[in-house]
């Protein structure tokens, strides 16, 4: 790795300004020999001419030294800002090659070389990779929190390496035991709960990835569809006062808050139904409430108390663990009271009120699923894979039962290789190759 390489990184030219980067050893005297200038202040940018080996002009530039290690790609880094001429370009890259130890850097050399030098993990790098990639806000997001996950993944990693280490010492000399173990589990339950913050924002993120599903439920006519043709702000289901038009579930997609969510608006749930289609369609709506992740339960004052109960159990037994629960009281014109059995529920779930029928009656609602979306995918700044990180918090988690540092660190250990998993995984350097080729030039 002692040789030099550059790379233009800026792009396309002809552009405003043609970015050249230096990486390696050499860097610091490249930037000397060009600018014919031997005092450079670390991390100042300063404007300077640049010459070819003639003593020629190349281009006027702005130019700057970073020393490594603190560096993308933890070696010493120089950036030359040029004009972004095709001519300038060629020439100058031409004068650096010319340079003894100096080439063209290859496709993703550059984070390869963070990737060796430990600044950055492999979950990083696909990050990364996805990052230059992305297309929309979404991809851009979630591929930014890939790649900060990877560079937690590695500070996650170096604390449980510390943590390890002052076992070892309690292990090896066995003083202050007692007190040392305690700080020993303080520090990894910090840890731990970073860990627990993580899975939540990756089952989050894949939450949006694959969308929401939001159910809504309650009897005939309570006023499941004008609801959704008020959230949809379109008339896509068919209203109508004869009870059970919606036989079958009627999904329209909107999206809340950048998320994608698809509406079911259920059949009505009626108990004791003759009508077979009418059966069924009360079947799928059960269904639908197993895969919900928030369920929209809508009463009317007509609705008997029978119908309430028989709807929020229907809830209360198929929702599952995590999905949330909005109440929402329909006809709210009429004042007219609503069904008692409600009331015990109301204290456990979200209830707002509506008027579906009338053009803002639905702002509240509109407003509460703003913010259970928000819940329930909140903005990720690091993500990385849960399955790993889970199994990595069951072994903190047990680390921190134990009153027996050996067994401590046996639990630490275990985790770190979960950890490791995600800094590295088992690459080698034909995965590697693999995914590097796959950069640009200058990356
Ligand atoms: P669904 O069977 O639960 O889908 O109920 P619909 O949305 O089809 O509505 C049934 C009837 O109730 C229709 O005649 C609607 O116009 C009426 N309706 C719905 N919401 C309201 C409301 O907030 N106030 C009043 N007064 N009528 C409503
Ligand atoms: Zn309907």
């Amino acid at each position: 790795m002692s040789s030099t390489i550059f790379a233009l990184s800026s792009g396309t030219l002809p552009s405003a300004i043609a970015v050249f980067r230096v990486s390696g050893p050499q860097s610091l005297p490249v930037l000397r020999q060009l600018s014919r200038r031997k005092i450079w202040t670390p991390k100042m940018m300063e404007y300077t001419k640049l010459y070819d080996s003639e003593r020629r002009i190349i281009d006027e530039a702005m130019a700057v030294y970073f020393p490594g290690p603190k560096t993308f790609t933890g070696e010493d880094t120089a950036e030359f800002f040029l004009h972004g001429s095709q001519a300038v370009a060629t020439k100058f890259a031409t004068c650096l090659s010319e340079i003894e130890n100096v080439r063209e850097a290859k496709r993703g050399e550059f984070t390869r070389r963070a990737f060796h030098n430990g600044k950055m993990s492999i979950s990083g790098v696909r990050g990364l990779d996805r990052l230059i990639r992305s297309r929309t806000e979404k991809e851009r997001r979630a591929a930014f929190g890939k790649m900060r996950g990877g560079v937690r993944a590695v500070e996650i990693r170096k604390k449980l390496v510390q943590i390890l280490s002052k076992l070892f010492v309690i292990i090896d000399f066995g003083e202050h035991v007692e007190l040392q173990l305690e700080e020993a589990q303080r520090d990894v339950s910090e840890i731990l709960q970073e860990i627990n913050r993580m899975i939540a924002a990756w089952n989050g993120a894949e939450r949006a990835q694959r969308g929401l599903n939001i159910v809504l439920y309650g009897r005939p006519n309570s006023g499941k569809s004008s609801i959704l043709n008020q959230l949809a702000h379109d008339d896509v289901a068919i209203v109508s006062s004869i009870p059970g038009t919606t036989r079958d579930s009627l999904v329209t997609s909107l999206q809340i808050n950048g998320v994608l969510c698809r509406l079911t608006d259920t059949a009505g749930i009626r108990r004791l139904t003759d009508d077979v289609i009418e059966a069924e369609g009360m079947r799928r709506a059960q269904q639908r409430l197993e895969c919900a992740d928030i369920i929209i339960v809508v009463v009317d004052p007509e609705s008997t108390s029978d119908d309430v109960a028989a709807i929020l159990n229907d809830v209360e037994e198929l929702k599952s663990g995590e999905s949330k629960v909005i109440i929402v009281k329909n006809k709210t014109d009429l004042k007219l009271p609503y069904p008692e059995v409600l009331i015990d529920s109301m204290k456990k779930c979200h209830v707002v009120s509506t008027y579906a029928t009338s053009s803002n009656g639905c702002e509240e609602l509109r407003n509460k699923l703003g913010s259970l979306v928000e819940e329930l995918c909140p903005e990720a700044n690091f993500l990385l894979d849960a399955e790993l990180l889970r199994k990595c918090s069951d072994e903190l988690t047990c680390s921190m039962l134990c009153q027996d540092a050996a067994i401590m660190c046996s639990h630490i250990e275990t985790a770190l290789e979960s950890i490791g998993e995600l800094t590295e995984g088992i690459v080698n350097e034909n995965v590697l190759d693999g995914i590097f080729s796959k950069f640009c030039i200058g990356k």
